[in-house]
């Protein structure tokens, strides 16, 4: 067993990752960018229109959906998914038109099948995965809350996981597997999400 600590940053590449995100054209009119230094970081600029190719994390939701006896559901990621044949809490990027309360109910309502009820935030993770991906994930908890269960999206299986389970699980994320261990330990503390914040924006 790790750490109970609650850690925040889990780092799998480096700051370097950001080079493959580099931008050689302007997006918006198509002059060649020129590099430049914006708050230290290397960004690129377009010296026609002035657009900035500004680099941020993707954010992102990851739920910890418990049943009323406090077992915790995970999902098998499909082969030809990245991080394949590995397990993970359900969650996915927040789009633009919705809140990360709303990304929380869309996501699990796709890859579980499952209604949830959403009970606070646990946690808030920096997680550099790879060399193409950097994000920013807010984790939730909350409880199912009817809905016929089924695998969706790119999972392929879905189980219900006590402590015993969990320390023999594969997990495609660290963060993953440390907030669960946490979660086993006894060891989470919870912001209550206010019940207006459910009802807006869209609702669930
Ligand atoms: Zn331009």
């Amino acid at each position: 067993m790790h750490a109970m600590n609650l850690l925040q940053v889990f780092s799998h590449s480096s700051a370097l990752a950001a080079n493959k995100k580099r931008l050689h054209y302007c997006p918006q009119c198509g002059e060649r960018f020129i590099q430049t230094t914006l708050q230290q970081f290397e960004r690129q600029r377009c010296e026609r229109c002035d657009f900035v190719h500004y680099l941020n994390p993707n954010p992102g939701v990851t739920v910890i959906v418990k049943s009323p006896d406090g077992k915790v559901l995970i999902g098998l990621r499909a082969e030809n998914a990245r991080y394949g044949g590995k397990w993970c809490l359900p969650g996915g990027y927040v789009e633009y038109e919705e809140s990360f309360i709303a990304t929380a109910h869309r996501e699990v309502r796709e890859e579980t099948g499952l209604a949830l009820r959403i009970e606070g935030v646990v946690n808030v993770v920096s997680n550099h995965l790879d060399d193409q991906h950097h994000t920013m994930v807010v984790v939730l908890m909350g409880q199912a809350a009817g809905g016929k269960q089924h695998p969706g999206d790119d999972l392929t299986a879905l189980q219900w996981i006590d402590r015993d389970l969990h320390l023999g699980v594969n997990y495609a994320f660290e963060a993953d597997q440390r907030i669960l261990d946490c979660y086993f330990a006894g060891n989470i503390k919870m912001l209550p999400i206010d019940g207006r914040a459910e009802k807006r924006w869209p609702a669930p």
